[in-house]
């Protein structure tokens, strides 16, 4: 129900759309596919990619690992016409804002609090701190809802993928 479900029906149901995949020093969860829903690289691994500006753009989030947007393979779509979408946190989006004032920004935002505290506990891939160190994030996350273009409420997971894909400029049949 949460944002990587939304990105799943995305990839699921509108294959025009392309979804970059950030690499990430996070360990894989069960079902996560190396290459498909991230890189999985090592802390090293990923300090090289920042050295070398391979990022668009990167951050710590949840205060522990590391995430980024591999800029070449965002560049070649985009030179293709492909319309692309980055599912990244608030200070990644800031980053995106500064080097690409013309991409457009959409928070998803939980139905409320409780619904996002349950999901989390719901999922039971994050232990007690873990559960915390997301939920901190969150509202800070929240709190810069405004900074945004377009706010979607993630309630029903279709209506929030054909919202997104509306604000790209694709039709329900394209
Ligand atoms: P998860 O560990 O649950 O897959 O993702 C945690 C958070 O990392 C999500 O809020 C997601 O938006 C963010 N994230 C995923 N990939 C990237 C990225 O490439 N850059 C940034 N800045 N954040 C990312």
């Amino acid at each position: 129900m949460g944002k990587g479900t939304v990105s799943a029906d995305i990839r699921k149901r509108y294959p025009q759309v392309w979804l970059s995949v950030s690499a990430t020093t996070r360990k894989p969860r069960p079902g996560e596919v190396d290459g498909v829903h991230y890189h999985f690289v090592s802390g090293d691994e990923f300090a090289r990619m920042v050295s070398d500006h391979q990022l668009l753009e990167w951050a710590v989030v949840h205060g522990r690992n590391w995430y980024g947007t591999p800029r070449a393979a965002v560049e070649e779509q985009l030179s293709r016409g492909v319309p692309s979408l980055l599912e990244i946190d608030l200070a990644g989006a800031r980053q995106v804002r500064a080097a690409m004032p013309e991409a457009r920004f959409i928070f998803l935002a939980p139905p409320s609090w409780d619904e996002l505290v349950r999901r989390l506990v719901g999922r039971g891939t994050e232990d007690e701190e873990e559960r915390e160190r997301r939920l901190a994030t969150a509202k800070v996350e929240l709190a810069a809802a405004d900074e945004f273009d377009h706010v979607v409420v993630n309630d029903e997971v279709s209506r929030a993928t054909d919202q997104i894909v509306a604000l790209m400029g694709i039709r329900p049949h394209d």
